[in-house]
């Protein structure tokens, strides 16, 4: 078999600078055009914010955030994981008969799967905050119709 080692090429940020993972920002419920990376000038709906050791802000694509910061550091390997359990539960939520409902902090979410069984996941608002942007706002307004009990 051969090696599957991925070729990262250089764009428009140098490959020779330590960037660290400031902050993910997930586009799919933010209204608008998306925004321009910064590394590649590929459209991008998903926007990670990354800062050289100048503490200079760069906005890229995930991909790129991730050839870019090659060795992360525990925070950023932390706030991935959290990012990762965040869009799995936002696909639950996304499905069309979802319901939702908001209770100390967390939003639960269930929905029929294919195989017909009731399917059950939850998500925190603190990382809704974290992650949408307008934060709780912004969801509650995006998922409206699909909260049992909006606030
Ligand atoms: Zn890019």
């Amino acid at each position: 078999m051969e090696a599957t080692a991925k070729r990262i090429v250089q764009r428009n940020l140098p490959l020779d600078v330590k960037y660290s993972l400031r902050g993910i920002v997930h586009g799919s419920v933010i209204d608008g055009d998306g925004t321009i990376c910064d590394n590649c000038n590929a459209i991008i709906s998903n926007v990670a914010t990354i800062a050289d050791e100048s503490g200079k802000q760069f906005h890229v694509g995930l991909d790129c955030m991730k050839s870019l910061t090659l060795k992360p550091s525990l925070a950023s390997e932390e706030m991935l994981e959290s990012y990762n359990s965040f869009t799995a539960f936002l696909g639950k939520c996304n499905k069309p008969d979802a319901e939702m409902r908001l209770g100390g902090g967390i939003v639960y979410v269930q929905f029929r799967a294919a195989n017909g069984r009731m399917q059950y996941g939850s998500g925190y608002e603190h990382q809704i905050t974290e992650f949408v942007g307008g934060g709780m706002e912004a969801f509650i307004k995006r998922y409206y119709d699909k909260l049992t009990q909006p606030r």
